[in-house]
């Protein structure tokens, strides 16, 4: 069984779920690396720093103190992030932190500061690692590398039903479809640099696939693999 799995793709592409769901199966630890980027996005809202500023996000990105850990409270979450110790699970989905993470991302400063993080939390292996550029940059020694992908349109409605499931149809916090679909192509638009498949990755068109598909697919490749 390979001791690291990187599981790329763009927003709403299925990698969270399904990297949460493999890695449970697995019994190995999952990290997802949007919520380190969100995590000092949402802080440097908080704090008001400039989204241009790459020194001060990058001293920001240095001194924060994100822990991501098992979640403690049954509310849906796949894990609990806190940092400075405030819990800022849901926080970091709202929005305004949706809206600005890409442009925080895209500083190199940031990115070095968290690639070095991720690389540590990895270090130990048995670790499934969700992200943009983890095959490609963070882990490129991956024994096994999965790039998800799905239509824009497919992306949009797969986010819309979540936060449906999360708000209700009723609530007016409900944002409407052709938002979530702007707002994913814009995101989209800002991180094609970072969102690169690696060379060796298994690229999975999901479409058409549920979540237990692809969790066949993949568990079926494990066992070819092991
Ligand atoms: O995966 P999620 O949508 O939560 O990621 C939020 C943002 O974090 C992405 O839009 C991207 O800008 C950034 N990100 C990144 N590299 C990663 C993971 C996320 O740049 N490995």
């Amino acid at each position: 069984m390979p001791m690291c799995i990187a599981i790329d793709g763009p927003a709403g592409s299925g990698k969270s779920t399904v990297g949460e769901r493999l890695a449970r199966k697995l019994g190995y630890l999952y990290v997802d690396t949007g919520a380190m980027y969100r995590a000092v996005t949402w802080l440097a809202l908080e704090d008001h720093i400039a989204l241009d500023n790459g020194p001060a996000l990058e001293q920001l990105a240095r001194h924060a103190e994100i822990v991501i850990s098992h979640p403690h409270i049954a509310d849906g979450r796949q894990y609990t992030v806190t940092v400075h110790g405030h819990d800022v699970t849901w926080d970091i989905r709202n929005t305004s932190v949706t809206r600005a993470v890409s442009t925080v991302s895209a500083h190199p400063e940031v990115r070095s500061i968290l690639i070095a993080q991720q690389r540590a939390m990895a270090k130990q292996g048995h670790v499934v690692m969700v992200g943009r550029d983890i095959g490609a940059v963070v882990l490129p020694d991956a024994e096994y590398k999965l790039y998800l992908t799905a239509s824009l349109e497919e992306r949009a409605r797969r986010r819309y039903i979540e936060l449906e499931e999360r708000f209700g149809a009723q609530n007016p916090a409900l944002p409407p479809f052709e938002e979530i679909l702007n707002d994913i192509r814009r995101r989209d638009d800002v991180d094609r640099d970072n969102m690169q498949p690696a060379p060796d990755a298994i690229i999975v068109m999901t479409d058409h696939l549920n979540v237990e598909q692809v969790l066949d697919f993949i568990c079926h490749q494990l066992e070819v693999l092991a």
